[in-house]
């Protein structure tokens, strides 16, 4: 069991990748923007209290977002039987003729999280309570004005409700103030691994896979 992070500014393709990656190596995608897009969608009180904050571009605080992670886990590996997405997924690689990993504590890839140093810090505390720890940080790095471009490109068909220009440039402006110490606090731990995202989709998940193949290899 691996616990890896995927680290990248708006734009750098975080979810698409660990999406891809889930899928391959039978990760559990945990991503703290698709948990806070569906409390907003289900008009939960967390949803509500999250909306504005969220449509401004500005970071949900950092208690809020380790509720839901905290959450996450216990879901996951409790030991819990695996919910219908994981049955029918294994299923579907069963029939493939892929191999079924046959562990029942999965591994486990963050994607848009820890995004606070704060963040980061309480992750290592709920990780310790429960006997876990984090093997990888993985950067995608990509330069600001391929970023800027592919969010432009991403909200002309996007339907999410914080793809504007103005929430863009503060969404950009989070990143630069509040996410990127983490990648510093990162290199500190010597947890940092980074990769050039700036190509192609297919090319950044090929470097991923090749880094994930290593990092999974004693599993
Ligand atoms: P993007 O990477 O394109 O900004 P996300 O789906 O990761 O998209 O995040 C969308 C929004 O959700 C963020 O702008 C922020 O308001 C909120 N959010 C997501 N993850 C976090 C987090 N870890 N901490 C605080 N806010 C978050």
């Amino acid at each position: 069991m691996k616990n890896i992070v995927l680290y990248g500014a708006p734009g750098a393709g975080k979810g698409t990748q660990a999406s891809l990656l889930a899928e391959k190596y039978h990760l559990v995608h945990l991503s703290t923007g698709d948990m806070l897009r569906q409390e907003v969608a289900a008009g939960t009180s967390l949803g509500q209290r999250v909306k504005d904050i969220m449509e401004r571009g500005d970071l949900v605080g950092d208690e809020i977002v380790l509720s839901l992670i905290d959450k996450a886990l216990t879901a996951n590996i409790s030991g819990e039987p695996l919910d219908e997405w994981d049955e029918e997924r294994r299923q579907r690689a069963i029939e493939a003729g892929e191999q079924i990993p046959e562990r029942r504590i999965p591994s486990i890839i963050f994607d848009g999280f820890p995004r606070t140093v704060q963040q980061a810090q309480m992750l290592e505390f709920v990780f310790s309570h429960r006997n876990m720890r984090l093997d990888r940080v993985i950067s995608i790095d990509v330069s600001r004005e391929e970023l800027i471009r592919r969010i432009h490109e991403r909200a002309a068909i996007s339907n999410r409700a914080d793809d504007n220009e103005e929430t863009i440039r503060h969404r950009l402006e989070e990143y630069e103030e509040k996410t990127r110490p983490v990648l510093d606090y990162y290199k500190v731990s010597g947890l940092l691994v980074s990769i050039d995202g700036g190509g192609e989709i297919s090319e950044t998940n090929t470097r991923l896979c090749q880094l994930m193949d290593y990092i999974l290899r004693d599993e």
